[in-house]
C-alpha cells in the first residue's frame, strides 16, 4: 500500500491526529473516493454513509481539523480515533487522549489503531490512516 506516497499525494492534506508516525496512510484511496464522486460515479448516499455510532463518536471524541467537509464544504472535518484489540470492547475504543493510545501500545497484546475523518453534517466519513499499536 506504501508507493512513495509523499511525492504522489502532493498537495494533499497530511493531517495531524494521534496516529502520526508510521503506519498506513489512505489519502490516495480517500482521493480516488473523492474523485468519484465528483464525476459522479458514486452518489453522496455511498459516501455519507456514517453510522449513528461514528457520528455521535465525531461529535463528542472528534478532534477538529482545520478543513472543510470536502462533500457538503459547509461544516468542519473532526477525526476519530478507534483502536481494536485484546481487552477492548468489540466495536473498538474512541481514543481521545496521547496518555491513552501510548498506553495501549505499551501493552504485550496487538491493538489496531484507526484514524477516521468524519462530517457530522452531511455524514461524509473516510479512513484516514492505521497503525499497529502494541505488541513490542
Ligand atoms: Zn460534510
Amino acid at each position: 500500500m506504501k508507493m512513495g506516497l509523499n511525492a504522489a499525494a502532493g498537495g494533499l492534506p497530511t493531517g495531524g491526529g494521534r496516529l502520526d508516525s508510521a503506519g498506513i496512510d489512505y489519502r490516495l484511496a480517500r482521493e480516488a473516493t473523492l474523485r468519484a464522486w465528483r464525476d459522479g460515479d458514486t452518489s453522496r448516499e455511498e459516501v455519507c454513509d456514517a453510522q449513528r455510532e461514528l457520528r455521535r463518536n465525531a461529535e463528542f471524541c472528534g478532534e477538529p481539523l482545520d478543513r472543510m467537509c470536502p462533500i457538503c464544504e459547509e461544516h468542519e472535518l473532526v477525526e476519530v480515533t478507534y483502536v481494536f484489540g485484546p481487552r477492548l470492547p468489540k466495536h473498538g475504543r474512541c481514543v481521545t487522549s496521547d496518555k491513552e493510545l501510548a498506553r495501549i501500545d505499551a501493552r504485550q497484546g496487538e491493538s489496531q489503531g484507526y484514524v477516521v475523518e468524519v462530517c457530522v453534517e452531511c455524514g461524509w466519513n473516510h479512513l484516514t490512516r492505521s497503525k499497529q499499536l502494541g505488541g513490542g
